[in-house]
């Protein structure tokens, strides 16, 4: 068993949005790929056993457990994975969920959704378009004005607060 990953579905076949995209050489391969890109094995040494299964393997930390799903302050909440600004605090509500929960991101551009049908549900996955990274799932059961529930794994961000306002 040399391949031990049990996820056959892995990170590479969403659609990439073509933007400020740097070509990477990896193991010989020319690859037109994202802003970051990195193998398995770079990931598993760089990210925490954790974070990397939120984020690598598609995993969910367990509700009101996470370090964000309660935080408050002004700042920026990025990428774990690669430091993208992913979702601004004035978007950032109290869902109830026990997971930090967004209107909306930053920028589309900055993430990439597609349809997830694991667990027996049809959710859609939200993953940093830079990386790769999951983040979380999306919902159409958010306020207004885009009635939108981005809940994302505390795991998959780092939050920066705004000193500068
Ligand atoms: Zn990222």
């Amino acid at each position: 068993m040399a391949n031990k990953s049990v996820y056959p579905t892995s990170d590479i076949c969403y659609p990439l949005k073509m933007r400020n995209i740097i070509s990477y050489q990896i193991e010989g391969k020319s690859m037109a790929t994202r802003k970051v890109e990195k193998t398995d094995a770079e990931w598993r040494a760089e990210l925490s056993p954790e974070v990397y299964h939120i984020t690598r393997e598609k995993g969910t930390e367990r509700a009101f457990t996470g370090a964000y799903w309660d935080h408050k302050g002004d700042g920026v909440y990025r990428c774990v994975a690669c430091g993208e600004p992913l979702f601004d605090s004035d978007t950032k509500y109290d869902s109830g969920s026990g997971w930090p929960s967004f209107y909306k991101p930053i920028d589309d551009e900055k993430i990439e959704e597609e349809e997830d049908h694991s667990l027996w549900m049809k959710r859609t996955e939200v993953t940093c378009s830079s990386c790769g990274a999951h983040l979380g799932h999306v919902f159409e059961d958010g306020p207004q004005p885009t009635g939108l529930r981005y809940c994302i794994n505390s795991a998959a961000l780092k939050f920066e607060e705004d000193r500068d306002e």
